[in-house]
């Protein structure tokens, strides 16, 4: 019998954990987080000990024998479920992850929706499961490929995204036939807590799905179990190369996601107000904080001139404010620590020499909340070899570089070390085909400020954005969720 935790709106809720369907409190140390939007605490959040950790990893191992033997027809219904309690829950969800990430809710809304399009795609697993098979490989000998499950897999996302990323990563393993332990990001591990209930909800067995939290220790413990046999990650690229390199060397396969540096181009014939609406989107939606947020554009030819008119209006039209307040456009960074590096770097940009067009140190929210705000700040005249060029901020920084031609940019962008997603604004066909054959990045935007790959392609980062060879969604995550069997058969005596 499951039991399910208190409610969620204590003042301060305090996460527990989920071990083989039972909810309890963690014995680990806790820590308490605010609110981003008004500074309030809100959650306190466990930081499980070593043994909480194995525990959730051997129940997990024990549940897969019986997990993986049910029906694949069986194991989507549990998914339908899931999906229909996620649509009943979007409003909850969505307020959840407003509550203790500041996104606006317009924001948070788009991210749970997100999400739920990756359980979608999971609900297609019969099909995505499907092997090739080929009769007469030799005198009455065929021959077939199965796709298996794994057994049990762990899940590591960022706080950036604490609806959509989980999302990405259980519900396509446990649709494989895998079990599966995640610990959120302690900076936001409400939302996962409640998906995870909400999968109990929609009947999964006790055992498949785990939580645990905390960072580091927690994920060292998973990183080097033997049982565990595939890790998804998604973060910052230094904690990406360490947990690719940590599991590799533990034997696991790895699908590690990374930070960015995103580079947007905008050639002196685009449409300058469209160009200047999707760069604001896309440098200032979620404050800045988003993997595929826009940091760097890459003005050619005059475009500059003609471009920042527009960007300083639309700029200044951004109001910045608590996420829930339905008149923000912009919410606060996630904690005063990380508004202090975001400040930090803008203190930087002055000192090496880039011109503040805008400068958002002293922003104060139209609504008056007391949070962790830093407002719109755009620097132009920012050479490549600046650090607040080269450097992810994680925050709402836009930095402007003027080049003579797209080969000049496309050089800017080749010498970054990231390659997540970079974008053009062209009415010029052969610009564009010319820049998507050959950025050195793996999502690309064609007049489009965020080139966010639908579930059912790849979420495909390259270089320093990516340690692993399968990307999270679509048909690489499914093989990277399963292993390739291949069966060589002769009956009768041919
Ligand atoms: P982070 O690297 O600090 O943390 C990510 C996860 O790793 C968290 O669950 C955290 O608990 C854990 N962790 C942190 N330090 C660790 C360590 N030393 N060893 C083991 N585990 C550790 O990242 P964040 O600040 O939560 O998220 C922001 C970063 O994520 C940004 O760099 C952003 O670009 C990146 N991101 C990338 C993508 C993508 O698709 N490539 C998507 C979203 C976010």
């Amino acid at each position: 019998m499951q039991t399910h935790p208190a409610e969620l709106n204590n003042q301060v809720h305090t996460c527990r954990i989920c071990i083989g369907g039972e909810w309890k409190a963690s014995q680990g140390k806790a820590e308490i987080l605010h609110n981003p939007s008004t500074g309030e605490p809100i959650t306190e959040v466990p930081y499980c000990t070593a043994e909480e950790v194995t525990a959730a990893v051997e129940v997990a191992h024990a549940a897969f024998p019986t997990w993986r033997a049910v029906p694949v027809p069986q194991r989507v219904r549990v998914l339908f479920r899931y999906r229909e309690l996620l649509e009943q829950h979007f409003e909850e969800l969505a307020a959840q992850v407003t509550e203790e990430h500041g996104k606006t809710l317009e924001e948070a809304r788009g991210s749970v929706r997100r999400g739920i399009e990756a359980v979608e795609f999971a609900c297609g697993i019969p099909t995505l499961l499907m092997g090739e098979a080929v009769e007469s490989v030799g005198g009455g000998v065929d021959s077939v490929t199965l796709r298996q499950p794994l057994g049990v897999c762990v899940g590591i996302p960022p706080f950036n995204f604490p609806a959509m990323v989980p999302l990405w990563m259980f519900p396509l393993a446990i649709a494989c036939g895998n079990t599966f332990v995640l610990k959120p990001s302690e900076k936001v591990p409400r939302t996962g807590t409640r998906m995870v209930e909400l999968f109990h909800e929609a009947g999964l067995p006790p055992g498949v799905l785990n939580l645990v939290h905390g960072a580091k220790d927690t994920v060292d413990v998973l990183l080097r179990d033997p049982r565990v046999k595939a890790v998804s990650f998604v973060g910052s690229s230094g904690v990406a190369k360490y947990v690719y390199e940590t599991a590799a060397a533990n034997g696991k396969r790895v699908q590690a996601l990374g930070g960015a540096k995103n580079h947007l181009v905008v050639m002196s014939d685009s449409d300058m107000k469209a160009a200047a609406n999707a760069i604001i989107g896309s440098a200032f939606g979620c404050a800045g904080e988003r993997c595929l947020a826009t940091s760097v554009v890459l003005a050619v030819g005059d475009a500059a001139d003609r471009l920042l008119p527009e960007l300083t209006a639309a700029a200044d039209a951004v109001r910045v404010g608590a996420g829930s307040n339905p008149r923000s456009d912009m919410g606060p960074v996630i904690s005063a620590a990380h508004r202090e590096r975001v400040l930090q770097y803008i203190e930087l940009g002055v000192k090496e020499g880039a011109q503040v067009v805008r400068d958002g140190r002293g922003v104060q929210p139209h609504d008056a909340s007391k949070g962790f705000y830093v407002g719109p700040t755009i620097f132009d005249r920012v050479t490549s070899e600046m650090r607040i060029a080269r450097e992810e901020i994680f925050g709402p920084v836009l930095s402007i570089i003027r080049a003579t031609d797209l080969r000049e940019a496309l050089d800017v962008i080749g010498r970054s070390l990231y390659g997540n997603a970079t974008a053009i604004f062209t009415s010029s066909g052969a610009a564009a085909r010319e820049f998507a054959t050959a950025v050195p990045a793996g999502m690309v935007g064609i007049n489009v400020g965020v080139p966010a790959p639908a579930p059912f392609f790849p979420f495909a980062g390259w270089r320093g954005s990516f340690y692993g060879d399968l990307h999270a969604h679509g048909k690489d995550a499914v093989q990277f969720y399963t292993e390739t069997k291949v069966i060589i058969s002769r009956w009768g005596n041919p």
